[in-house]
């Protein structure tokens, strides 16, 4: 696939894999995997399996993410990890404005783009999440939405700090529940983002951000929504926490 962005695929593992779990998972990625050069590969384990997913990335072609960090360097904000903390064990990539953080920890779009600079501060990238809820889809607010989020999340972040962050657009409705946006809806859905951000910042950083869609991507719809022309990877849920499925999403994206 010939576009100027380079794909990157995600896997957000969330709540799942214990330390041996995941240990036995990025085995198997990594052996499966090894050869992919077209792609930047992230896997987001959860926080208590982050040592033992870090040994084995070391030496691979995978980074790992993390799926949350505290806006705070330090200090007394009890079950809070620093972004500092993450770098301990070379984490490059921080899930931020997850839509299940939003919704169960109320994560605010003001909240999310302090979190941004706290993750840029120590030198990781972000991945930040936006995306609409169904309602709001169906009352036509879509863009009303996608604008209003990047707006805030993205809220005193500098052109290179913007260059160095990824989006993830992600329709509430389509995350976990096996519907996903069709091509035309994600294109559609990535073109607009790409026009804020020529508003919010400019073309050229425009034209470099990286725009994942996430929500249901599976082996069989990688391949056409991959080929979006705006589209410039995925940030995957279920499908990344079995070997095989995410195996072939990267390579079908190819
Ligand atoms: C996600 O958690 O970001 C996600 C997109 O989940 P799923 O792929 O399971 O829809």
């Amino acid at each position: 696939m010939n576009k100027d962005r380079k794909l990157i695929i995600a896997g957000n593992w969330k709540m799942h894999k214990t330390a041996a779990e995941a240990l036995d998972l990025i085995v198997g990625l990594k052996r499966e995997l090894a050869a992919i050069k077209e792609v930047d590969l992230v896997v987001c384990p959860p926080f208590t399996a982050l040592g033992a997913v870090s040994a084995e990335v070391l030496d691979s072609n995978l980074r790992l993410g993390a799926q949350n960090v505290s806006e705070h360097n330090g200090g007394a904000y009890t079950g809070e990890i620093s972004a500092l903390m993450l770098k301990e064990f070379s984490v490059r990539y921080v899930i931020l404005g997850h839509s299940e953080r939003r919704q169960y920890q109320g994560e605010s779009n003001e909240l999310v783009s302090r979190k941004a600079l706290a993750t840029h501060a120590a030198a990781l990238k972000p991945i930040v999440c936006i995306g609409e809820t169904l309602d709001e889809r169906q009352a036509n607010r879509t863009e009303t939405v996608l604008e209003t989020q990047l707006k805030g999340s993205l809220a005193g972040l500098t052109k290179d700090q913007m260059e160095e962050t990824v989006l993830a657009y992600e329709p509430v409705w389509a995350i976990g529940t096996g519907q996903t946006a069709t091509a035309e809806q994600a294109q559609s859905a990535h073109a607009f983002i790409r026009k804020v951000l020529v508003s919010l910042f400019d073309e050229s950083i425009a034209k470099r951000v990286r725009i994942q869609y996430g929500g249901s991507v599976k082996p069989s719809n990688a391949r056409e929504l991959m080929s979006q022309s705006d589209v410039d990877g995925a940030l995957v849920g279920g499908a990344s926490l079995e070997v095989r499925s995410f195996t072939d999403i990267v390579k079908h994206s190819i």
